[in-house]
């Protein structure tokens, strides 16, 4: 019996370093897309949803023919082309609910500072419970990964909302965070980045204190191509804000236009030596939102349904097992201790409240 449970400790002790020793990444681009529920990106456009009176759609017909499919599986695909033919044939999706893979936010509030609190930290924390401008207490993983020597300086923050500077707490990590009008003027010095900063400044976006959707990509993938940075997080947020306008119509082309700027991410990172074939994906959302007519535009704590999320994945070390379906539930405090296992680091060891990594989305080598 006791050579047994030797025998069994050893193979796990052996496993774990073979893990870490073959694993491939030495990159990984974070990615979210605010409030894109998983419906949409499992399902594609809802047809309740395309007309005027729920949906606020003004171009009904051209917005069928540009999305409306007769099966699921071709409305998700016209909504999300990069998700579905590459990131679901060559990684994994996790968080349709219809086929028992929730993801759910464990926060209990389901909006944006508590969401990516915890998605950045890996855990809730119960006195963030505004979107207040307020510096957090806690600690992202990416001030921590900026802790350690490998990724002194290799890691940098785009976004599209004046709040970032304060979750990911300038003041105290020092980190470079470009997500307003303001911080766009302090990108690297280059003409590209002077007529982005121009742009940022002369745009208006659907609420103040955003930034749309392109100025984010263009400012990261310009930053990947130049200042080769390990860990970087890039964060879109045209989808939650016309919902929150009641523009189905704009959302989709929100959600499909962000796939597509995720798929040149991909492609540039698959054109540079740096990068190819050692950078993972991580792609998710900081909630969900409410069903039904009028629910969609909604989420908080009251809004049902609001707690759903989903994750992609896409990199050398992540099967290539597509949709996942009949999984246990995952949580939304599980990505940053993820996104370190990736890299080759035990978050959970220094912070110990964060959720687990999601052995799922991490293979041995050469499986
Ligand atoms: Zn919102």
């Amino acid at each position: 019996m006791q050579f047994i449970w030797r025998a069994a400790i050893c193979l796990m002790v052996f496993t774990v370093c073979v893990q870490a020793a073959e694993l491939k990444t030495k990159n990984v681009i974070l990615i979210t897309l605010d409030g894109l529920r998983w419906q949409e990106v499992f399902t594609g456009a809802e047809e309740q949803l395309l007309n005027k009176a729920n949906g606020g759609v003004r171009d009904t017909n051209g917005v069928r023919a540009t999305y409306w499919r007769d099966t699921p599986e071709a409305r998700r695909e016209a909504l999300m082309p990069f998700l579905w033919s590459v990131v679901a044939k060559q990684g994994q999706l996790l968080g349709n609910t219809n086929k028992g893979s929730a993801v759910r936010v464990t926060n209990g509030m389901n909006f944006s500072y508590p969401g990516y609190n915890e998605l950045l930290c890996g855990f809730p924390d119960r006195r963030i419970n505004s979107n207040a401008k307020r510096p957090n207490p806690n600690v992202t993983m990416l001030e921590w990964f900026n802790g350690k020597p490998d990724f002194k300086g290799k890691v940098v923050m785009f976004g599209c909302w004046d709040v970032f500077p304060y979750i990911i707490n300038v003041e105290r990590s020092g980190l470079p965070v470009y997500a307003d009008q303001e911080s766009f003027r302090k990108l690297p010095p280059s003409s590209h980045n002077q007529l982005l900063g121009d742009l940022a400044n002369d745009s208006v976006a659907v609420f103040k204190g955003v930034l749309p959707d392109s100025f984010v990509y263009h400012a990261a993938v310009e930053h990947l191509r130049t200042q080769k940075p390990r860990l970087m997080y890039v964060s879109f947020g045209d989808t939650d804000d016309w919902a929150h306008e009641g523009r189905y119509d704009s959302v989709l082309e929100s959600a499909r236009l962000a796939d597509g700027m995720i798929r040149r991410l991909w492609e540039t990172v698959q054109s540079l030596p740096e990068y190819k074939d050692q950078t993972t994906f991580i792609i998710t959302a900081d909630h969900g939102r409410g069903a039904g007519p009028s629910d969609w535009k909604n989420h908080g704590a009251a809004t049902i349904g609001a707690d759903h999320i989903w994750i992609g994945a896409l990199g050398p070390d992540t099967a290539a097992l597509g949709e996942r379906t009949n999984l246990s539930n995952f949580g939304q405090n599980q990505i940053a201790a993820t996104v370190a296992a990736l890299l080759g680091l035990d978050y959970c060891a220094e912070v110990p409240q964060a959720g687990k990594p999601l052995q799922e989305l991490i293979k041995l080598s050469g499986k």
